[in-house]
């Protein structure tokens, strides 16, 4: 899994795309391809990055789903780890004192 990982990795440096954390992770839900990154107005200062459906446009029937900004993908991620851990102190304080621990022991 590890090797798979580096290929992965590797492939995605070669081709000098998708630096994003979030770039292949998003999944459509209309179609179930990933969301990729595409520049817009590139040539302009109105340059701005988006991540939409790789295959919003090759589909039949043009996906629903909407595009979004990093900026947007952040804050929807950050609300739902929050949601996902509403216990996150006891979770902070535990990973502070494992890294205390660690810390001491060398
Ligand atoms: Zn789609």
């Amino acid at each position: 899994m590890v090797q798979e990982e580096f290929e992965k990795r590797g492939n995605l440096k070669n081709k000098n795309i998708n630096k994003s954390v979030f770039a292949n992770k998003v999944i459509c839900g209309d179609c179930g391809s990933v969301y990729t990154t595409k520049t817009w107005h590139s040539t302009s200062k109105y340059k701005r990055i988006i991540f939409q459906c790789s295959n919003k446009y090759k589909n039949k029937v043009r996906c629903s789903t909407p595009h979004f900004y990093e900026v947007e993908l952040k804050e929807i991620t950050l609300n739902a780890i929050n949601d996902l851990i509403k216990d996150k102190d006891s979770i902070i304080e535990n990973c502070n004192l494992i890294i205390k621990q660690s810390s001491t022991k060398r």
